[in-house]
């Protein structure tokens, strides 16, 4: 008797443990085997296994995409190489001359590739306040053959409607994709509210112990989920068995890393709302937090990643960096431990002063990824590091 799961009726966890692992027909392995040849022989003329060249097709991916695919409610999923490499997979989905409407605050590399690098490939791009729908219906040209919505935004946490905008994009005829790596499938699904194609780079919270590079494209429907993995095939992008399978294990955890990452920003966030060098904190968790009350319609938690405005800018945030025990100064995010960076000096370097200025990113801006430690050791290390700040050493 061979495992073979149905996942349609079962609930989120247990399709992270068990969505599209059993690929073991010889053994019954209750772990995916790692299938890393890259070619797979012909029975005979025109007859495979439904394998035939790993850039293509493989096994070990074959189970993260019915995984990943089932997480997000979508049609169909394809496994990439990195984060980036799903973005450039889904704009190569675009006709030359398209324009493309996307918010100004969005992930570091996201801007470079929008930018620096589309452009002068004949793609068209207008980056407006996402969070106002009427300046997004005012961006839309008979040309706009795309929305990008990045929620909650990177690093500023500032939420799109996702209902509304991608409403507004069904009228008008134009594609939709959303980057759904700050929230992951189990706090956010924007295939649900009319997204037609999500990314993520897996790298963050989908792999979540910072151990590999990865990406993914998951589709709504079963045309857009070919076309996807076609153009992935043909460009390159796909990802290895190795990375794949890393992927998938993380994946398994999901629920239980993200509840963990979550009550350790909503009591970090509380300290740093309290705190007297702190200006502003950015968490959508807070009451205050302008987006507060679409997040609780929109989103299933409120998630882990947050930033803050701390007093005496640039200086101040290396200070307080340098007096932290327990988080890496590091860029990147979603992984068990915690990090702590500065957008105007690595994540966002790409942006120019003037781009970072007019997307609200500052000196003082600090990124926290809360990791899944101890709550009162990450509060505690956090408070040590701000009192010594305070106290001018
Ligand atoms: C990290 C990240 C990416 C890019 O992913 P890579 O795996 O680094 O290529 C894209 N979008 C968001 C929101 C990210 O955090």
């Amino acid at each position: 008797m061979k495992r073979d799961i149905p996942l349609d009726h079962l609930q989120f966890a247990t399709r992270c443990v068990h969505g599209g692992v059993y690929k073991d027909p010889l053994y019954n392995s209750v772990v995916t085997p790692i299938y890393p040849s890259s070619t797979f022989y012909f029975e005979g003329p025109r007859q495979t296994s439904g394998y035939d060249y790993s850039r293509t097709k493989n096994p070990t991916r074959d189970a993260l995409e019915e995984n990943l695919a089932s997480l997000e409610g979508g049609a169909g999923a394809t496994a990439v190489a990195t984060g980036m490499a799903a973005i450039t997979t889904v704009l190569h989905l675009l006709p030359a001359g398209a324009h493309v409407v996307s918010g100004a605050d969005i992930y570091g590399g996201t801007y470079r590739l929008f930018a620096n690098v589309l452009p002068a490939r004949g793609l068209r791009f207008s980056m407006v306040d996402m969070g106002d729908p009427a300046a997004v219906a005012a961006a839309i040209e008979p040309d706009t053959a795309l929305i990008w919505i990045e929620t909650p935004s990177n690093p500023l946490l500032r939420l799109t409607d996702i209902r509304a905008v991608c409403a507004l994009a069904r009228e008008r005829g134009v594609l939709t994709c959303a980057d759904n790596t700050f929230l992951s499938p189990y706090l956010q699904r924007p295939l649900e509210m009319g997204a037609d194609l999500v990314v993520h780079s897996t790298t963050k919270y989908l792999n979540g112990h910072s151990d590999v590079v990865g990406g993914a494209i998951v589709s709504g429907t079963r045309e857009l989920a070919e076309k996807v993995a076609a153009t992935a095939n043909a460009l390159g992008t796909t990802c290895s068995p190795f990375d794949a399978w890393l992927v998938l294990r993380g994946v398994k955890t999901l629920p239980l890393r993200m509840q963990a990452h979550e009550k350790n920003a909503a009591a970090l966030a509380q300290l740093l709302d309290a705190h007297p060098l702190v200006e502003r904190v950015y968490y959508p968790g807070l009451s205050q937090h302008p987006g507060h009350e679409l997040a609780r319609r929109q989103q299933h938690g409120f998630g882990a990643m947050l930033s803050f405005e701390l007093a005496g800018g640039e200086a101040a945030v290396f200070r307080l960096v340098e007096r932290l025990k327990l988080y890496a100064f590091a860029e990147s995010l979603g992984g068990v431990e915690s990090l702590i960076e500065h957008p105007t000096s690595m994540s966002h370097a790409a942006m120019t002063p003037q781009a970072q200025a007019d997307a609200g990113i500052g000196p003082g801006l600090v990124r926290v990824s809360a990791g899944i430690e101890d709550t009162q050791d990450l509060v505690d290390d956090m408070a040590q590091a701000l009192a010594a700040i305070e106290s001018g050493d």
